[in-house]
């Protein structure tokens, strides 16, 4: 019975993919295409926020997540090395997220320090599982070894704190991409969502771009005023990726891309990576989502008082509330409408996937998590998608991006001929 029993595991780990659950009304011989197509394909997400209960609540990812939520933020879980697994992920994006509070309580560099720090103990914690990976290289490596790539982007340029040396110690960290703000206005780059107060990007936030080219660290355009987006197009010599955005003309939300800079990322030779948040993907899931907020406001700010000294005892109650009043979400295909959008206006080469998992407070219908990822390649074959262009959208595109962004950094000199312009201590400004 135990050898038995040990059989069926291994079955049903190597067939880990075929677990997933087939859509409803789906064709099965096309269902089994799909996963087929998917399994082969290198995989690669632009945005994965598990490393902020990584680093505030130890949470490992060895230990199943299913059913649970974030203690500090009540976000459900996506993620784990199961769920991962189950992916058919080749490569993840961890968000070492600095938020604007942060940077304005002065904790920016120390936090993103700590999520680095949290990120390695997890690829410590399961090498036969992850691996850290840096390169376009190294990704297909890992594919052929059958591990999985953590890849690191920093989703805030508070992290810097203003520093270009910073900025050069956190790429020797193994940093792939920094997104230049996150919803805050900060010294040198204006957010998507707030007041403008550099017109874009300053000058020294141009030098920041310029510095990252000669890195090879990708510009994530993702979260920053449409302006900045200009800017960093005007600047950047290398491919830039948006890792976890939209498109406008499909949902008008300011987390979206414009079919204007789309054209302009096709030109650049980067990568837009569709998010998949119900309220980004859908103007009425949007519209309903805030609807809700706003009338159960009272309710929530009981709550909240209620348990002031009891975070996970209100997340509880909060998850419950919204449980009792649900909203219209939109399905997964949604996820495709976007693609499609995308490539009608930039062109298949340059769209991607950017799921935002562990980020966001719920996910499309039928998507319960990673480990679902496979209906994106399930709903791209049903519309006509050829398997090369699927690959693309999984993963190629990305992978062309950064083998280009690595190939004109050229040069390993990290300090080299960088910019030399330094803190000065605060008593001698
Ligand atoms: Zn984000």
């Amino acid at each position: 019975m135990k050898i038995h029993a040990i059989a069926v595991t291994l079955l049903a780990m190597s067939f880990s993919l075929s677990a997933q659950t087939m859509p409803a009304g789906a064709d099965t011989t096309l269902w089994q295409k799909a996963l087929s197509i998917h399994k082969r394909a290198i995989v690669v997400d632009g945005h994965n926020d598990i490393v902020s209960p990584m680093t505030d609540d130890d949470f490992d990812l060895g230990t199943s997540s299913l059913g649970k939520i974030h203690a500090t933020d009540g976000t459900p879980y996506h993620s784990d090395l199961q769920r991962f697994k189950a992916s058919g992920l080749t490569g993840e994006f961890f968000s070492i997220y600095v938020g604007g509070d942060t940077w304005k309580a002065g904790k920016a560099m120390p936090r993103a320090i700590d999520m680095i720090d949290a990120t390695y103990r997890q690829i410590e914690s399961h090498p036969q599982q992850l691996t850290l990976c840096t390169t376009a290289g190294e990704i297909r490596s890992a594919k052929k070894r059958g591990k999985m790539c953590v890849l690191m982007g920093i989703e805030g340029g508070y992290a810097i704190e203003d520093s270009l040396s910073a900025l050069r110690e956190f790429y020797r960290l193994g940093v792939r991409y920094m997104t230049l703000t996150h919803n805050v206005t900060h010294n040198w780059a204006d957010a998507h969502h707030d007041t403008a107060k550099n017109n874009g990007l300053s000058a020294f936030g141009k030098d920041v771009v310029r510095e990252m080219n000669r890195l090879g660290m990708f510009i994530d355009i993702s979260h920053v005023s449409e302006k900045v987006m200009n800017d960093v197009l005007d600047v950047s010599t290398a491919p830039v990726i948006a890792s976890h955005s939209g498109a406008r003309a499909l949902n008008d939300h300011t987390r979206n891309i414009s079919d204007d800079v789309l054209r302009r990322v096709a030109k650049n030779g980067g990568v837009v990576m569709v998010n998949f948040y119900p309220s980004f993907l859908d103007a009425r899931t949007n519209k309903e989502e805030n609807d809700r907020s706003a009338r159960l406001k009272p309710q929530i700010d009981a709550l909240k008082a209620q348990y002031k000294d009891d975070i996970k005892g209100y997340n509880v109650a909060e998850a419950k509330l919204l449980a009792e009043n649900p909203i219209y979400i939109t399905s997964y295909t949604r996820i495709v409408d976007h693609i499609d959008h995308i490539k009608q206006i930039a062109g298949i080469d340059h769209v991607g996937l950017g799921s935002d998992f562990d980020g966001v407070p719920f996910l499309p219908a039928g998507m319960n998590g990673a480990e679902d990822l496979a209906l994106v390649t399930y709903e791209m074959l049903r519309r006509g998608y050829s398997e090369t262009d699927i690959r693309k959208v999984l993963g190629e595109n990305l992978l062309r991006a950064m083998s280009e962004m690595e190939r004109i950094a050229g040069s390993r000199q990290i300090s080299g001929q960088g910019s030399q312009v330094r803190y000065k201590p605060v008593s001698q400004k």
